[in-house]
């Protein structure tokens, strides 16, 4: 026995020193855990690079599938900050979607346009990132591959929100997010669901926006997950901003601000700090607002032409209105024209009318009436078309949402007619003011159906995973989650203890007393053994009247003990309606993972032959595996 607990301590030298900093190329297993790692988990940017070199120096030791996708994460890996940069992950990304296709890797090609599409649309090329986007879903649906699906429309879902195309990008965003949902991949969903938010911001629906933006806040706060805490805050704050509740935003900002000085990721920060520079200059403390500004020059101007432009669009645009506030009127239009030749190219008509509003204010004071006026016209014309805009993005976001709850509401037939009647209701109002309080309240109630259904769906996926009877793990989930703790067993040397328990004599209790009670003595064996557990341990009902305990990080002579005090506590177990000649006791073998077990199946075999053992020796014990 002492041997055994030997064996975890002798491997955990190897466990100190995460996978993949290992020296030279993983053994499988431990590969495609950390592929999935960094496909699935939200990681830092820094980490998530040192780890993809690690893996890709050793890319050409390993299988071609595996091969595949540490080409995809060696895209997403690249610095992407500047224009070169940009522009160096297009010609990788094209390069190797040639390799790709010659070795007919569908998987890769699709992920692949994905990982070019987002550096096209970082360039401002929103033509050739759609069509890549494009490319990746028609691949992802041929492939009927749901998780590069999900990740394609996911990626031109936010790009048509940042276009201002809302309701298409929303229409991409949900179904993502749909996608991520029934995969149970809830790192992904969170990142869309942020997405969602930040689409509702676009639209001026600020009460949704906040809900789902609190609900990422929460869910990442609960994971500890630091970094995308920070880049969801940073949305957040842009959220109080388009609020005029700059103070709202500022702790926020500031706090982004630390971190990202503190990763060092340069570009980040100083957009951080115009955006700073925005609620500062709006909360009347100019001077400091001119303090972030300067801090953010250096970097924006150190490339040149190799910077990101929208940046210094911003920066120029927050710079100009600064000194207007400064009453600098001839500097401050100097900077307002340079943003507005960045803002036109990129077609931003928002900072395009902040441009032209300042503009004529600055010129008015400066009496150039004439210049003041053209500018006002050029305001007006673009607000009026924002709005337009604005208004025919919201009735095609009801129409939408309406659609949705049509499809999967179906049984919510009551208060489908109720919108029905509400919407044709809406058609009647002839006043403006009227028909936007019947929209505004048309959403908020989509928005706690659709709220309902996240719920519900979640409900039923637990459901899925419960036994009936008992309340516990059933058969799959307790097998999936012994899959999961073998493996890292395997990889890391974390001791894995497991329990079988049969109840003795069981057929006894169905036949002389009948099945319900054989029910009742279930349950109650359930409750028992998951009462003598640790929080951190899982107990499934792993067939009729058998169970399987995990024992995470527990050697075989704790495991002989638990199990042992197990089966005291089932013995003097007192169900209603057992006659006291009819004791209920339960036969448990007891097995630890040695390096041996080739599978999960092969641990439980021999918990199996152990509790055969006890059985043989007269029931009521517990044994220990060879
Ligand atoms: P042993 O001590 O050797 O394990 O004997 P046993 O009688 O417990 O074992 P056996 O495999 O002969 O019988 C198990 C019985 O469990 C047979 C089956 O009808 C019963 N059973 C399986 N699932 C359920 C259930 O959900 N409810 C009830 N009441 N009985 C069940
Ligand atoms: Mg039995
Ligand atoms: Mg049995």
């Amino acid at each position: 026995m002492a041997s055994l607990c030997l064996i975890p301590l002798l491997l955990l030298a190897g466990w100190m020193t995460p996978v993949w900093a290992a020296r030279g190329p993983l053994p499988e297993p431990a590969l495609v855990g950390e592929l999935s790692q960094l496909e699935n988990d939200a990681l830092p940017p820094r980490v998530f690079r040192l780890r993809v070199a690690a893996l890709a120096a050793h890319r050409d030791s390993y299988s071609q599938p595996l091969q595949g996708r540490i080409t995809r994460l060696q895209c997403w890996a690249r610095d992407a900050e500047r224009t070169s940069e940009y522009e160096m992950t297009i010609a990788f990304a094209s390069q190797q979607l040639a390799v790709a296709r010659r070795q007919d890797d569908r998987q890769t090609e699709a992920g692949l346009f994905i990982c070019r599409g987002f550096n096209q649309q970082m360039l401002g090329n929103m033509t050739q990132a759609k069509a890549d986007y494009d490319a990746a879903l028609r691949l992802a649906e041929a492939l009927d591959d749901p998780r590069l699906k999900s990740d394609a429309l996911s990626y031109r879902g936010d790009m048509f929100a940042y276009q201002g195309v809302l309701s298409q990008g929303l229409i991409d965003l949900l179904a993502a997010y749909d996608g991520y949902v029934s995969l149970g991949q809830e790192g992904l969903r969170l990142k869309v669901l942020a997405q969602i938010a930040n689409t509702y911001r676009r639209m001026g629906i600020y009460v949704r926006a906040h809900e789902y933006f609190e609900e990422v806040m929460q869910a990442y706060q609960q994971r500890h997950d630091q970094n995308s805490l920070i880049d969801v805050g940073t949305l957040l704050a842009i959220l109080y901003t388009d609020e005029d509740r700059y103070a709202q935003a500022l702790p926020l900002l500031e706090a982004a601000e630390r971190y990202y000085r503190q990763e060092q990721r340069e570009m980040d920060l100083a957009w951080i700090r115009v955006e700073l520079a925005w609620s500062l200059l709006n909360l009347n403390r100019i001077d400091e607002a001119l303090i972030k500004l300067e801090q953010a020059k250096p970097v924006l101007y150190r490339y040149e032409e190799d910077t990101d432009e929208a940046t210094l669009g911003l920066w120029q645009l927050v710079m100009g209105l600064t000194l207007e506030a400064k009453k600098e009127g001839d500097q401050a239009l100097h900077y307002l024209a340079r943003a507005e030749s960045i803002f036109r190219q990129e077609q931003n008509q928002r900072f395009l009318a902040w441009i032209y509003q300042a503009r004529a204010r600055i010129l008015e004071q400066q009496g150039q009436v004439n210049g003041a006026l053209a500018a006002l016209q050029q305001y007006v014309r673009v607000k009026s078309e924002l709005d337009d805009l604005l208004n025919e993005q919201r009735s095609a976001q009801i129409r939408l949402e309406f659609d949705l709850a049509r499809k999967d509401l179906e049984n919510q037939t009551l208060k489908t007619r109720q919108l029905l009647q509400a919407e044709q209701l809406k058609q009647l109002q002839e006043r403006r003011q009227w028909q936007y309080a019947v929209v505004i309240l048309l959403l908020v109630i989509m928005g706690m159906l659709v709220l309902y259904l996240f719920k519900r769906s979640r409900k039923l996926r637990q459901l899925a995973m419960t036994d009936d009877l008992t309340g516990i793990h059933n058969r799959r989930q307790i097998q999936a989650k012994g899959e999961e703790w073998f493996r890292q067993a395997r990889d890391n040397g974390k001791p894995l203890s497991v329990l079988l328990l049969d109840i003795d004599h069981f057929k006894q209790v169905n036949d002389r007393l009948g099945h319900h009670m054989g029910d009742q003595v279930l349950a109650a064996v359930a409750r028992c053994i998951a009462a003598q557990l640790r929080p951190l341990d899982r107990v499934g009902r792993n067939g009729g009247e058998e169970f399987l305990v995990l024992l995470p990080d527990i050697c075989m002579a704790e495991a002989a003990e638990v199990a042992e005090r197990i089966r005291h506590r089932v013995s003097q177990l007192h169900i209603e309606g057992m006659p006291q000649a009819h004791p209920v006791h339960v036969s448990i073998g007891c097995a630890q993972y040695h390096p041996l077990d080739d599978s999960l199946g092969g641990l439980i075999q021999r918990a199996d032959e152990a509790m055969y053992r006890a059985k043989q020796a007269g029931r009521n014990r517990v044994m220990r595996a060879e």
